[in-house]
C-alpha cells in the first residue's frame, strides 16, 4: 500500500500481531498526522487532514463496510429509505418526546462508544435512526438522527439525484478503468487531498505499461478512495471541486460560494452539511401539516441544510431563527435566503451558549412559538479516530449537543406552559361564564 516499512513495522509492533488492514492504517495515519501536526510547515495547508472534523473517516477507512459500529443495523437505512423494501414500522414515542414543537438532532453516527446512548437519554429516550446518505446520492455519509417527527408517508424530493458516481459525471466512464469498482464516493469530507496526489498517481500509472500491475491498483485505489478522486482522462484523476460536492449533497449550484467565501471554507462548510436528500425525506411529513409555512429555530444552521430541505419541499419558510457561529457560513445562508427571494423572516444570531430563556420567551411571543428545531452539533470530538481529543460529548465542541438539549427543553415548557396556561384561563372563563 506504500506505506514506508519502518511506519508499518511500528504499527505492527504497537498494535500486536492479530491487527486488521485497517487498524494499522489507522495508526499509521495518525502517526503521520500527528507530526504534520507538530511540524505543520511540511505540508501545504490543504494538505493537512483537519482531525477536528474529519468526522468518520477513519472508522470506514476508505470502505464502504468497515468500522460501523455493531448497534448500528446494516444496511443503515433507519426507519426506512426510498426503495427498498423493509416492513412498516410504527413507533411509540416516549409520551415526553411528542411535540410541540418537533425536533430533529442530527451527528455522526460512528460517534464514540456510549455517545448515542447518552444524546437518545437527554432527548427523552427516543432511538435513533441511524441512515447512509448513500441511499440518497451518489456518496455515502453515515449519520444519526434522534427526532419526533411521524415516520409514516415519507416521499423523496423529484427529481431524484444521480445516485452513481457514473450516473453524475457520465463522462468519467470513458476514463474509468475496469479495475477500479467504485460506483459510489466515500463519506465527503472537509478537507481535500491537493495536485500532488494527482500527480503521484499519474505517474505511477505511466510508469507501467498497459494495464498497471496489482500493486500500483492497490496504491492507486487506496488514495482515490481516500481523497474521493475521479477519473477525469487517461491515468488521470481529479479531486471533485466544490460545486460537484454541492451537486451531491443536494444544494443548488455555487451554493457555497455566496458571499465571496474561498475555496477551502466552501470544501470546510460542505464537509459539516447535511445531505439534503436525506434530510428532506424526513421532513417531507411536515407538507402537509404547515401549508401557510413553518417557523423553525435552525440552530448550528452551517450553510442551511434544513432550510434548503424544506424549501426543496416546498414548505414555505414563515420565519427563521439561524443560530449560526461562523461568519462564512453566516453569510452563505444569508446569500441564499436573498437568492431564493424569501418571503418571510430570518433572524440571524451568532452563538448557540447565548440563547437564554428569556431570549428564547421572547422569540416564542414574537413569533407564536416554533414548530420544529433542528440541529446537528459539532462532531469533532466524538470519532474514535480523533486521537487528538477524543473526549466525545465532553469535548470542547461536541459538549454543545447539551445546549442543544437545553434550548429544545426549554422552548417545549416554555410553548406547554403557554398552552396550559392558554387551556387554563379558557377553562376558567367558560366556568364564569357557565356561572353567570
Ligand atoms: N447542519 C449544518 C452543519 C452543522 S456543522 C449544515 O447543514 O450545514 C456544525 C455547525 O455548528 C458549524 O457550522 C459550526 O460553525 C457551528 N457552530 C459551532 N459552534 C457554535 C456555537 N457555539 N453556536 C452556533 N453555531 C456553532
Amino acid at each position: 500500500m506504500g506505506f514506508p516499512i519502518d511506519e508499518a513495522s511500528s504499527a505492527i509492533n504497537a498494535s500486536g500481531p492479530d491487527t486488521s488492514i485497517t487498524e494499522l492504517m489507522d495508526f499509521i495515519y495518525a502517526g503521520q498526522m500527528a507530526t504534520t501536526f507538530e511540524n505543520p510547515l511540511q505540508e501545504p495547508p490543504h494538505m493537512i487532514l483537519n482531525y477536528d472534523e474529519d468526522e468518520d473517516y477513519y472508522e470506514r477507512a476508505f470502505s464502504d463496510e468497515d468500522g460501523v459500529p455493531s448497534h448500528i443495523s446494516k444496511p443503515m437505512i433507519g426507519f426506512g429509505v426510498p426503495n427498498v423494501p423493509r416492513p412498516i414500522l410504527q413507533r411509540n414515542l416516549p409520551t415526553a418526546a411528542i411535540g410541540p414543537p418537533y425536533f430533529y438532532f442530527e451527528n455522526i453516527a460512528c460517534a464514540l462508544k456510549g455517545v448515542w446512548s447518552t444524546i437518545s437519554r437527554f432527548l427523552y429516550e427516543i432511538e435513533p435512526e441511524f441512515v447512509d446518505s448513500v441511499h440518497f446520492s451518489a456518496a455515502a455519509r453515515k449519520r444519526g438522527y434522534v427526532h419526533n417527527l411521524p415516520i409514516q408517508n415519507r416521499y423523496p424530493l423529484m427529481p431524484i439525484p444521480p445516485l452513481t458516481i457514473q450516473e453524475a459525471w457520465p463522462l468519467t466512464k470513458t476514463w474509468w478503468p475496469t479495475w477500479d469498482k467504485r460506483t459510489k464516493l466515500n463519506c465527503l469530507r472537509t478537507c481535500v487531498g491537493c495536485p500532488k496526489i494527482t500527480k503521484r498517481i499519474r505517474d505511477a500509472l505511466e510508469r507501467c505499461d498497459g494495464v498497471p500491475d496489482l500493486h500500483t491498483q492497490n496504491y492507486v485505489l487506496h488514495e482515490c478512495k481516500k481523497w474521493n478522486l475521479v477519473w477525469v482522462g487517461k491515468n488521470r484523476v481529479a479531486l471533485l471541486e466544490p460545486d460537484e460536492m454541492e451537486m451531491i449533497l443536494g444544494y443548488p449550484e455555487n451554493h457555497t460560494r455566496g458571499g465571496g467565501t474561498n475555496r477551502m471554507d466552501r470544501y470546510k462548510a460542505l464537509g459539516n452539511a447535511f445531505q439534503v436528500d436525506t434530510v428532506a425525506y424526513h421532513f417531507s411529513v411536515l407538507k402537509s401539516n404547515f401549508p401557510n409555512g413553518i417557523t423553525l429555530l435552525s440552530l448550528f444552521s452551517g450553510i442551511g441544510g434544513a432550510e434548503v430541505a424544506l424549501h426543496r419541499l416546498g414548505v414555505p419558510l414563515k420565519n427563521v431563527v439561524s443560530v449560526e457561529i461562523s461568519p462564512v457560513n453566516r453569510k452563505i445562508l444569508h446569500s441564499w435566503w436573498e437568492q431564493t427571494n424569501q418571503s418571510g423572516n430570518l433572524i440571524e444570531l451568532e452563538d448557540v451558549q447565548e440563547l437564554g430563556a428569556d431570549k428564547l420567551e421572547h422569540l416564542i411571543h414574537v413569533l407564536g412559538g416554533f414548530d420544529l428545531i433542528v440541529g446537528g452539533s459539532p462532531c469533532n470530538n466524538l470519532t474514535g479516530s480523533n486521537r487528538l481529543s477524543r473526549d466525545g460529548l465532553g469535548g470542547t465542541h461536541s459538549i454543545l449537543f447539551y445546549d442543544y438539549f437545553r434550548i429544545v427543553d426549554t422552548v417545549k415548557c416554555i410553548m406547554n406552559w403557554e398552552l396550559f396556561a392558554y387551556e387554563f384561563c379558557k377553562g376558567v372563563v367558560c366556568s364564569l361564564y357557565m356561572e353567570l
